[in-house]
């Protein structure tokens, strides 16, 4: 009969696993945009919306990742700029509706977790995506 571990030392070995996934995490090179949003490693789940995590990971319907997956052929907006989840949610003229105030470099995690944080900002996230979604052919180049 194998006998079990003690509380303490497994405690210690999971403290060890969680001190390498977050290194890992930190170090890593995917994920980097949601890296903003959470900085720590943990087993509690995040309660997002799907357009809540489109809108943190740039993975949508946005021409910036289609074209980086060989879905469009270009990266850009009709507008003219690269067409990325920033781009729409903070200074396209196409999606000028729902434009929430565009973050300084240094305070870009900051303002993914006030965004997240804010009731409105989401529900304009949520619009802005939808918005993208429902007119795909004229906001593409
Ligand atoms: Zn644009």
């Amino acid at each position: 009969m194998k006998s079990l571990n003690p509380r303490c030392e497994l405690k210690q070995h999971l403290q060890e696993l969680f001190k390498k996934w977050q290194n890992l995490w930190d170090n890593g090179n995917t994920g980097r945009s949601v890296l903003k949003v959470l900085k720590t490693v943990d087993v509690k789940p995040v309660f997002w919306t799907s357009e809540d995590i489109l809108f943190v990971t740039g993975h949508g319907p946005f021409p910036s990742f289609l074209n980086r997956f060989h879905l469009s052929d270009s990266d850009s907006c009709a507008c003219g700029e690269v067409g990325d989840h920033i781009h729409y949610a903070t200074s396209c003229p196409l999606a000028l509706s729902w434009h929430i105030r565009k973050p300084s470099t240094s305070l870009e995690s900051l303002w993914y977790q006030r965004v997240l944080e804010n009731p409105n900002s989401r529900k304009g996230i949520i619009n802005m995506i939808k918005f993208i979604i429902d007119n795909e052919n004229i906001i593409r180049l």
